[in-house]
């Protein structure tokens, strides 16, 4: 078991009072497993992603990694769990004055010091380098490693995201809408090199295109309004459980 979360609920604080944007979550993820989240806009899935890479924490319930109580954890044991687990967000975020190379090798940082982080952008070492051009391979960009990421297009940053990741080497790959912002064509194509190349490892990843999720995940949660509303095999999801997971948006939009 990589993920237990018991009636889990995150409220988020403001000025204009608390949003309560997970309720009530119960949910397991076994290693090796790749789930799917649906749902509208609002559901509550990149906050569920953000408890899952312990960015945030639980305002009520329980969540534990690979059997470990997240809240019971010091900060040293977090980052140590933070570094297990990848996440790719919708914008790549890439330095945009570094290499390809160069923001491949940040995957690293996080086990990596200040000082040493610095150092290694500037002069790497020739592991740290080896690590970053068998990460830009399978994602097709070694021709590209010297490229400034500011040069690359979209779906190619995309592409050394996922590089990023892999240099991290994590047990988990999380991911948030990671094809929302691109052209429909890349979108398979950039899937099918995701699931390549997280094939041995866990992935949860909150999706926008409901045909690519039931065709690609086993398992696909609906989540709306904050709480599950179903967790079932990708082959079990009918039109009529979508419509559901939906309706709300569709009557706002009708
Ligand atoms: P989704 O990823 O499914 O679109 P989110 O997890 O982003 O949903 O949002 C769930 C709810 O929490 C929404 O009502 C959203 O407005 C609210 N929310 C998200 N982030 C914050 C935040 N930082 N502060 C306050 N409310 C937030």
């Amino acid at each position: 078991m990589i993920y237990d979360l018991r009636g889990v609920a995150h409220l988020y604080r403001g000025r204009a009072g608390a949003v309560r944007a997970l309720d009530e979550v119960t949910l397991r993820v076994s290693r090796g497993e790749r789930v799917a989240l649906l749902g509208p806009s609002g559901a509550g899935k990149s906050t569920l992603l953000r408890l899952l890479n312990a960015t945030l924490r639980p305002t009520r319930g329980a969540l534990s990694f690979e059997g470990r109580d997240l809240s019971a954890l010091g900060s040293g044991e977090l980052r140590a769990v933070r570094r297990r687990i990848g996440t790719i967000f919708q914008h790549p975020s890439l330095v945009p004055s570094l290499t390809a190379l160069q923001n491949a090798l940040c995957g690293r940082l996080g086990s990596w010091s200040l000082l040493r982080s610095l150092r290694a952008l500037v002069v790497p070492a020739r592991e740290d380098v080896r690590a970053a051009l068998a990460a830009l391979e399978p994602v097709g960009l070694s021709g590209k490693a010297a490229a400034r990421a500011d040069e690359l297009s979209g779906g190619q940053q995309q592409r050394v995201a996922i590089a990023r990741v892999l240099v991290q080497d994590p047990e988990v790959v999380l991911a948030d809408e990671p094809f929302a912002s691109l052209d429909p064509g890349l979108t398979v194509q950039l899937a099918d090199l995701l699931f390549a190349v997280t094939e041995r490892r866990t992935l949860v990843a909150a999706m926008h295109d409901v045909d690519l999720a039931l065709q690609r995940f086993q398992r696909v949660v609906g989540v709306r309004g904050g709480r599950v509303v179903f967790d079932v095999p990708a082959a079990e999801v009918s039109p009529e459980l979508l419509q559901q997971l939906y309706a709300r948006e569709a009557r706002r939009a009708g």
